[in-house]
């Protein structure tokens, strides 16, 4: 441990009963895409101010440090099951991440882990709650495997049995095939209280009137009006570029995965995307943000399949394929006018941005906004975050090293502040 860390230990937490004024000298600061010098920033009442309060009550030096706002983590599914809470907390802060998009949990869990996180007061998470789809479809199957408890999930006999349980129904999920569902459904769904609403949109011009495999446009524009009237925003999990035209024509304005972030890569796909003037209007006017769900593509095989138990993985030449058409698909994405954030949808925040930085898909400075500025501000829009301005929320990283030259750098930090307050992960 080193002196720094200890010198604002020791000052941070000595602090109990009245909010404090702190000096912070020579820092680093990232904003607007690059490390500026300030040899004065102040913090009064947990909040930036670089006008020189009255009193100081104590002064940090940061000794020439990087600082950088706080990641914010997209699209996770963490922070769920009761038992894993405490830990999911501490794994987000190690990595640095203070806010999370939780985007569909077990309704009925969500007060308890509101109530931790409100103890902990180390990160906050706006959470969807059930997602919405249609019967038998996805993500029932996931949520009743995981109340199954059954490990050969993938055996015939198994899926058989998980596919017909609905034990996790109006809880993880909710049914609506049709605006009559939507109705009679409704306000039980409003009564779990979600912060944002998730539906389901997959391969929605493959979908067969008789067994819908997904929401209907009809449906989910419906949706999105009940949502509206209630003052809640609406993230479509998306499978094909069609599932995101029909999104932006219902007014859906954040998305959840990439289109085809998740397909077979044997065969190449049109990554160069085509949207029509009137499309582009709707782009223009909803300015829509893509949490693409990049590094699914590292880890996990998108060739996962019932011949390989779901287990296989990409070889080199499909990976190298898959990684080509994420790279255009996202040139056309951000050409088109779509603004993106970041989420892993998976274990670990890091990997997801690490891909990200790995494999060039923007700019360094332009992913470390999208990480720190853009993802918290979708996450809770109301709120100053993410910049060091004038009465934005005291919250930062301390680095070692800048991060533009060496991302390792992000993988090593020294210090957590929130809203002036110390945060150490247990
Ligand atoms: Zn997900």
């Amino acid at each position: 441990m080193n002196k720094l860390y200890l010198v604002i230990i020791a000052i941070l937490t000595s602090i109990v009963t009245f909010s404090q004024t702190i000096r912070l000298t020579n820092g680093n600061y990232f904003q607007d895409g690059r490390f500026k010098h300030y040899a004065n920033v102040y913090i009064k009442d947990g909040k930036f101010t670089f006008i020189k309060p009255k009193v100081i009550d104590t002064t940090i030096n940061l000794e020439n440090k990087f600082i950088i706002p706080p990641f914010a983590e997209g699209h996770t599914h963490k922070i769920d099951n009761p038992k894993e809470v405490g830990p999911d907390i501490n794994a987000f802060v190690k990595q640095g991440v203070f806010y999370a998009f939780v985007l569909n949990n077990f309704s009925s869990n969500v007060k308890s882990n509101r109530n931790e996180l409100l103890n902990s007061k180390k990160i906050e998470v706006a959470f969807a709650n059930g997602g919405i789809t249609v019967t038998g479809q996805h993500p029932s199957f996931v949520y009743e495997r995981i109340i199954s408890d059954i490990k050969e999930w993938w055996l015939p006999e198994n899926t058989a049995k998980i596919k017909n349980s609905r034990k996790g129904e109006n809880d993880a999920y909710w049914f609506m095939d049709n605006i009559e569902e939507v109705d009679k459904k409704w306000e039980a769904y409003l009564k779990t209280k979600p912060d944002v609403v998730k539906v389901y949109l997959m391969n929605v011009n493959k979908n067969e009137t008789q067994n819908p495999k997904t929401l209907s446009e009809n449906t989910v524009s419906y949706i999105v009006k009940k949502a509206k009237a209630s003052n809640l925003r609406v993230v479509a999990h998306i499978e094909s570029l069609d599932d995101l035209k029909v999104g932006l024509r219902c007014g859906i304005s954040i998305f959840g995965h990439m289109p085809h972030y998740n397909v077979n890569f044997s065969k190449e796909l049109p990554a160069d995307f085509q949207f029509t003037e009137l499309e582009k209007k709707i782009i223009k006017k909803l300015r829509p943000v893509i949490i693409p769900t990049l590094s699914f593509n590292d880890e996990f095989s998108i060739v996962r399949n019932e011949k390989n138990n779901y287990q296989g993985e990409l070889d080199t030449a499909s990976f190298n394929r898959s990684l080509r058409f994420q790279k255009t698909a996202i040139k056309s994405l951000h050409q088109n006018g779509f603004k993106f954030a970041i989420g892993s949808d998976r274990e670990y925040f890091m990997s997801e941005l690490l891909y990200w930085f790995k494999n060039n898909f923007f700019s360094y400075e332009d992913i470390l906004t999208i990480a720190t500025k853009e993802t918290p501000k979708l996450i809770f829009p109301t709120r100053k975050l993410g910049e060091f301005k004038e009465g934005f929320e005291a919250s930062f990283l301390v680095l070692n090293q800048d991060p533009l030259k060496n991302i390792q750098a992000l993988k090593s930090i020294e210090l957590l502040i929130k809203q002036g307050k110390l945060i150490v992960a247990k």
